[in-house]
């Protein structure tokens, strides 16, 4: 063998086992609680061993109102590494037909440069006039998963309901569709707002609206539909009152740590800029709702698009560059909330929805040796290896850290010390 992880509490699927992991040629060849001959051995007693995690919902590559978020795909795969992510879904610019989702996909290949982690790509759609082409080329490039806005209208963002209907019959037998959930006409853009008006100008009733009437486009398709970023409890609670059988199978719940974490008080004064995002922070109510219903959500992604705190300083709101970072500190923040049952969430429920599993997301004879060795402790969130000057998570309480990361063939980050090692581009099985 390669490498041995011993006796750590390695993570099944379903449970902890106190085991060895063997590692041979980047893929995990045995679990056994026998002593196996092995070139190099790590010693895991006492600490978590973890699939690698799968941040389905990172922005590495975004550019908007020409503003650039502050990570490109090296410092924020170096964050992601820190945080035990070992794989990362990117999304393509939008796209209006085939021509420019094949532009947007070559110039998304020349600029990623430089990955410590593996990576995917989502297609991205706007207002196609051909959803049908649009599908199939996504297909030809080997990109299974499509994103859409049901707003945005103001920037050509927005696609439409007959469009999205299209989309989701395709997705039966084709892409699984992604959306951006808010109802297009509640949102209110008025040029007086600053960062304190986002849970108005974005009101919560608007992602509950439309998820529900996209619950009931896929219910008449048969389709697959992925709700990104879910932000309110109250959108989930009314997902499971109309939807119960559909949710988990066939629309599937994604949120991000920032909604478990905080609420719209955060929004408050002068630093609330910091912590300005779409969907926009809810109040204490629908954040406790959320986590009451904790279970049914299927993945966690964190959205990451963090910016300096200079291009946060903008005193209108449709002046404010919407995001922050969060791939590093979101096992910390959810295993903090939810404990174990953050785990499949951010990895084996992740590589099931995006045709990643069993390569990816679990620890099991055969996998990627893609592992996280998490060493328990009481603590609060310091560090921070993005680019952005601030994390939104500082002083955020966690219940460990991250000791080291394995990504196939070695550590990229030991005993916390970074050595970089080449991701690759995974390409659809
Ligand atoms: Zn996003």
């Amino acid at each position: 063998m390669d490498l041995a992880i011993k006796h750590g509490h390695v993570y099944l699927g379903e449970g902890f086992k106190q085991t060895n992991v063997y590692v041979k040629d980047g893929r995990i060849a045995r679990i056994s609680d026998r002593t196996l001959d092995a070139a190099e051995a790590y010693d895991a007693e006492g600490a978590l061993v973890l699939p690698g995690l799968i941040d389905p919902h990172v922005h590495f590559l975004l550019e908007i109102g020409g503003l650039s978020t502050a990570d490109d795909f090296e410092s924020g795969s170096r964050a992601a590494i820190h945080g035990g992510v070992t794989t990362v879904i990117d999304f393509l610019e939008p796209a209006r037909d085939s021509a420019e989702l094949q532009k947007n996909f070559d110039a998304a290949r020349e600029q990623i440069g430089t990955s410590y982690v593996d990576y995917r790509l989502h297609a991205t759609v706007k207002n196609p006039v051909d959803a049908d082409a649009f599908v199939d080329t996504a297909e030809s490039l080997g990109l299974d998963s499509i994103k859409l806005f049901t707003t945005y209208s103001d920037s050509g963002r927005r696609t439409y309901d007959a469009q999205i209907r299209r989309l989701l019959e395709r997705s039966v037998d084709g892409p699984l569709v992604l959306a951006h959930i808010e109802d297009d006409e509640q949102i209110i853009l008025d040029e007086s707002f600053t960062h304190e008006h986002l849970p108005q100008s974005r009101p919560s009733s608007s992602e509950t609206d439309e998820a529900l009437k996209l619950a009931g486009f896929v219910q008449e398709t048969g389709g697959r539909l992925y709700m990104v970023h879910l932000s309110s409890g109250e959108t989930l609670r009314r997902l499971l009152d109309a939807y119960r059988p559909l949710i988990g199978k066939h629309f599937l719940v994604e949120s991000c740590p920032q909604y478990f974490s905080f609420n719209a008080e955060k929004l408050r004064g002068e630093t609330g800029r910091l912590f300005s995002f779409a969907p926009p922070l809810r109040s204490e109510t629908e954040r406790r709702v959320l986590h009451e219903h904790a279970a049914h959500i299927n993945t966690i992604g964190t959205d990451h698009a963090p910016f300096t705190s200079e291009q946060k300083q903008a005193d209108r709101l449709s002046k404010l560059p919407l995001g922050i970072g969060g791939v590093e500190h979101a096992f910390d923040v959810m295993y903090y909330h939810l404990g174990e049952s953050a785990i499949n969430k951010m990895s084996r429920n992740v590589a099931h929805a995006f045709g990643l599993y069993p390569r990816k997301g679990v620890i099991a004879e055969g996998s990627d040796a893609d592992i996280m060795v998490y060493r328990l402790g009481e603590r609060t969130i310091q560090e921070n290896h993005s680019a952005a000057d601030y994390s939104a998570y500082t002083n955020h309480p966690a219940r460990g850290s991250v000791e080291s990361t394995i990504l196939r063939v070695r550590f990229v980050l030991k005993d916390g010390r970074f050595i970089p090692v080449e991701g690759r581009y995974l390409q659809k099985e």
